[in-house]
């Protein structure tokens, strides 16, 4: 077997499996040892019923002690039985798995392993996982791979297809020369693979993380160093024209508020870079808040101004919905046309987009990777902009700037890189940074409570709608075997308004709904037809609605600090008071200390780096900032020794590496 064969060469996997592989993007036995673990399972120690809290991922032993109930709900059938140990019982519920019936039977003993949740006074696991004693013994204590998965394919079928490939795997050769190893104490490649699908242990996991890291820095810098080099000195082919600074100028001034220094700065830059003999590289980096987007809109227009077509690039459609509205309104006076394009837009609306791009009547075009299709053919254009980089890769950036001829480049990231690490990894680009917050903003309240709290948080909420003001509650991404996102959002949703009234307009939104129905009601949302919006984190990126005045976050302890900083900043981005409660469901002194680096910081800066500190050893995977590069493991914060490592490596090896 070579890297390259197809995996339908693996013992075991027929034609159906290689398909349903291949909707996962693995192709090749390259893709597949590259298909790594979202996390791993460890399987504890049974615990004593009595001494579980909410919240608590375990295992318990535990007699049936009830009949195997079946009935139907509305949406799904539900099976559930009565289980207990010495110290009290627990409640297991599954949903639309009406084939347990029969699995289960009075008197017998198993394993259940799940999340304790409280109904009423009641114990329940739903959706838990269970083994005889047996079993649960022999998986017990090791850390079993869990992969991302999809329809068809199973967590089992991944780990076998990888153990199938294991002599592959063990005859990988190093590209890395063998002083390098031992000299930076580096696990062999080849090890580092099959240790982060099949640790023996934490540490020997850590090490291959590290060095798989390593890797995607030092690929990304050799890539970096030969972007900056082609780039170095292009000219200028777009310059804006002294007019179009003066009509930016004048736009300024009729703006409801005034720039904030940072602001300002970065916009001194641009037009000084748009002007200057060569193309403009530049990053805008800003906390959450700190009004990136009239940045780009003023950079949109001089160009525009200046007859050149602007694009700007998100990585969401309801993003682009939202910027396109802002820039569409800001644009009017000066007769731009502003489109929006997107992957759900009919074919017929896409078209009539395409046809005012190529013959140049469209000025300014907002919108998603449709953006970057081949269809899409500029007649001129002189400015593109990425919005929230972190979520493209430098390939997406590289495709977009392709569709002119030498375009200026201008991307906006609220992730806050420190200093020493932008330089390295943005080596390619100039970085204005925009420092302070807008002045007339309220510092955002905050307070971690327990979810004794949750009562007193519901009407703080009911308070703040009657005052005209709206919210958002965040329940967390459902957990493997935890039902669907759907479910949860819904039926929070449900209690929510059981508790609130009828007259409290709520609405839920998740990452699985279709693009077009997620826009729908976030526009409902930030047009005030809704007073609530229960969702998962998908709002976390960019959402803006200064109306908005509560966030509350349900299971916070379960979020990044850099995470749940990014969904706070959801709120006090008007001139209302604003307020974020986190709700700390596991009250482990480890998540308290955690979450009240959030109650006394709103810095985004500070934040990441306590994040790093106390991110514990169990949390491998904390949050990848740095999507922006296409890193699948590395993390900036986390792996930053191995990116200046690598950037050591790069400079020193990089000319035989690159090859
Ligand atoms: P982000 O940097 O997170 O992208 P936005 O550009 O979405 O932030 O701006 C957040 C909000 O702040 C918007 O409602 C915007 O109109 C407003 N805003 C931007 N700059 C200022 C300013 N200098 N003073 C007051 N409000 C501002
Ligand atoms: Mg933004």
């Amino acid at each position: 077997m070579n890297l390259t064969d197809g995996i339908i060469n693996i013992k075991g996997i027929g034609e159906k499996t290689a398909k349903s592989f291949n909707s996962l993007g693995i192709e090749t036995i390259d893709d597949l040892i590259h298909y790594y673990p979202r996390a791993y399972k460890t399987y504890t120690e049974p615990v004593s019923v009595s001494s579980t809290a909410e919240g608590d991922r375990v295992a318990v032993l535990c007699r049936i002690v009830s009949y195997v109930e079946t009935r139907k709900g509305r949406r799904y059938t539900i099976t559930s039985l009565s289980a207990a140990d010495d110290t009290g019982s627990i409640r297991m519920v599954w949903f639309n798995m009406p084939f347990l019936r029969s699995a289960f039977h009075k008197g017998e003993v198993f394993v259940f392993f799940g999340t304790i949740k409280y109904k009423g006074n009641m114990r329940v696991m739903e959706m838990p996982e269970f083994f005889t004693q047996f079993n649960y013994e022999k998986t017990m204590s090791s850390m079993q791979p869990v992969y991302h998965l999809k329809a068809g394919v199973t967590n089992g079928a991944i780990t076998r297809a990888i153990r199938g490939v294991l002599p592959v795997i063990e005859a990988l050769p190093d590209y890395l020369p063998e002083k390098v190893l031992s000299e930076k104490d580096l696990m062999s490649f080849s090890e580092a693979i099959k240790e982060i699908h099949f640790p023996e242990n934490e540490p020997a996991l850590k090490r291959a993380l590290k060095r798989i890291a390593f890797d995607e820095f030092l690929q990304f810098l050799i890539k970096i160093r030969k972007l900056r080099e082609d780039s170095v000195s292009l000219p200028n082919r777009h310059p804006i024209t002294g007019e179009s600074v003066l009509k930016r100028e004048a736009f300024e001034a009729g703006l409801p508020f005034t720039l904030t220094q940072g602001q300002k700065d970065a916009i001194a830059d641009i037009t000084k870079d748009m002007q200057s003999d060569f193309v403009m590289n530049r990053l805008i980096q800003g906390d959450v808040g700190s009004g990136k987007t009239i940045v780009a809109a003023e950079a949109l227009l001089m160009n525009s101004i200046s007859g050149y077509q602007g694009a700007l690039m998100v990585p969401t459609e309801v993003l682009a919905m939202q910027h396109f509205e802002d820039i569409s309104k800001l644009m009017k006076p000066y007769k731009l046309k502003v489109r929006l394009l997107t992957g759900s837009m009919s074919v017929k609306e896409k078209r009539t987009v395409y046809e005012e791009l190529k013959s140049g009547e469209c000025s300014i075009v907002i919108g998603t990777h449709a953006i970057i299709q081949d269809k899409t053919e500029f007649k001129n254009l002189g400015l593109v902009i990425t919005d929230e980089q972190h979520r493209f890769g430098v390939k997406q950036r590289d495709r977009l700037e392709e569709k002119g001829d030498m375009p200026h480049v201008l991307v906006m990231s609220a992730t806050p890189i420190p200093r020493t690490l932008a330089i390295i990894i943005y080596a390619d680009m100039d970085i204005s940074v925009i420092k302070e917050l807008p002045a007339e903003r309220k510092r955002i309240k905050n307070c971690v409570v327990g979810t004794d709290y949750r009562p007193s948080a519901y009407k703080f909420i009911k308070q703040q709608i009657s005052e005209g003001r709206q919210a958002y509650v965040i329940c967390p991404m459902v957990e493997e075997g935890e039902g669907s996102e759907l479910e949860n959002v819904m039926s929070y949703a449900e209690d929510l308004s059981a508790v609130l009234g009828e007259k409290v307009r709520i609405d839920y939104l998740h990452g699985r709904m279709k693009e077009s129905e997620k826009s729908e009601i976030l526009h409902k949302f930030t047009s005030g037809e809704t007073d609530i919006l229960v969702s998962t984190t998908v709002i976390e990126v960019g959402i803006n609605n200064p109306n908005a005045t509560v966030m509350m976050i349900e299971n916070a302890e379960r979020f990044g600090l850099a995470q749940l900083h990014q969904l706070r900043g959801r709120v006090g981005r008007g001139s209302y008071q604003s307020y974020a409660i986190f709700i700390n469901v596991k009250k482990s002194n480890e998540s308290i200390e955690r979450l009240k680096v959030l109650e006394d910081s709103n810095d985004g800066f500070f934040i990441a780096s306590e994040d790093l500190r106390l991110r514990g050893p169990g949390d491998f995977f904390g949050i990848r900032q740095s999507g922006d590069m296409d890193f699948r493991i590395a993390d900036i914060y986390k792996h930053a020794d191995m990116l200046r490592l690598a950037q050591d490596v790069s400079i020193e090896y990089g000319d035989v590496l690159a090859k």
